[in-house]
């Protein structure tokens, strides 16, 4: 009665030969009909609980596109393997988005994971159309895609059984955050330089940097702990995102991943990591500057001007800690 046949434990590499766009599965490389073998980059299921097939998303070459239509190639047999991960994400959270703290961090990994991979995509293949002048030349970026090449050897695990041993890929973050009745009940956003991408369902956002070997919410543990002692204001959260943006971005070693040789019988791919920080620091020092630039970004919605976050040049402007440097709780903005 054992099974006949081990799993294939061998990694696609789709960089060896640069098929990131190629009519092929995005996990396998089998060749495809991407009309009609793929999957869409935003589940079926969360598409249909926030309503969102229809709903335009902007891309960085300023095209639209709707949620429907964001779709990267898939083969059959790897389809099954995304629909797994998805019905565990789409089981946990089908009471309350706040089942997220349920999953394992591998299953919250392949699963931000894929969507974040499924943009970057799109992003590229947009991109290779000539005559579309891109913001972000990404196909001219080598530290990019080498980062690409990192991640997407373990986001293989989407399709290739795989343990990560002793680490995590990213970092994740899920927090409770009061949206009020006017907030869209779903929202995203990325950023494919540091690899940082967050959702939101309903009153839970959950923010990733997806290839930092969780790094980042090491050296933000205790702001993490502080942010949930109480639902957050959406201005908490932004700055919450900041913090977590800015902090990516100040990453200097990448991870890099070297599976295991795999030997007969062996029933999971083992993965080894390593972190490339030749200069000794695995992130630059922190500047306030930047930050404040960053946190003006996010801060938009709300009109704070970076003199206003700088009017203390060494303690920039803070919503999650008040000056006694305790949690803050805000229920109205402006206060
Ligand atoms: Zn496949």
């Amino acid at each position: 009665m054992a099974a006949s046949s081990s799993p294939d434990l061998t990694l696609y590499d789709p960089f060896e030969r640069m098929q990131l766009v190629a009519p092929a599965c995005f996990l396998c490389g089998t060749p495809v009909d991407p009309a009609h073998q793929h999957v869409t980059v935003f589940a079926p299921w969360l598409m249909q609980r926030y309503g969102l097939a229809d709903k335009e998303i902007r891309l960085l070459d300023q095209s639209t596109t709707t949620f429907r239509e964001l779709t990267i190639p898939c083969c059959e047999q790897c389809q099954q393997h995304v629909a797994a991960v998805e019905a565990r994400v789409e089981a946990a959270t089908a009471a309350d988005p706040a089942g997220l703290r349920q999953l394992d961090d591998q299953t919250l990994f392949l699963w931000l994971g894929k969507m974040f991979y499924g943009i970057f995509v799109n992003e590229l293949a947009r991109e290779l159309e000539p005559l579309i002048k891109p913001r972000y030349p990404l196909a001219e970026n080598r530290s990019l895609f080498s980062r690409f090449r990192s991640f997407f050897q373990v986001l293989q695990g989407l399709r290739v059984p795989m343990q990560f041993d002793d680490f995590t890929p990213g970092s994740v973050f899920i927090l409770d955050v009061n949206v009020g009745p006017e907030g869209p009940a779903f929202a995203y956003d990325d950023d494919l330089a540091t690899m940082v991408f967050s959702l939101r369902l309903g009153n839970v956002a959950i923010i990733s940097c997806l290839l930092d070997n969780d790094m980042l919410r090491h050296v933000m543990q205790r702001v993490y702990d502080d942010a949930r002692t109480r639902p957050l204001h959406p201005i908490q959260l932004a700055e919450f995102k900041a913090r977590v943006y800015y902090g990516a971005y100040l990453i200097s070693a990448i991870p890099e991943y070297f599976p295991r040789a795999v030997k007969p019988g062996d029933e999971v791919l083992v993965m080894d990591t390593f972190l490339d920080d030749v200069t000794g620091s695995v992130f630059n020092p922190w500047d306030n500057m930047a930050y404040a630039q960053t946190l003006e970004e996010l801060w938009l919605p709300w009109k704070i001007e970076l003199r206003t976050i700088l009017a203390d040049p060494r303690e920039p402007m803070s919503y999650l800690y008040d000056d006694a440097g305790q949690p803050r709780t805000i229920t109205t903005f402006p206060a």
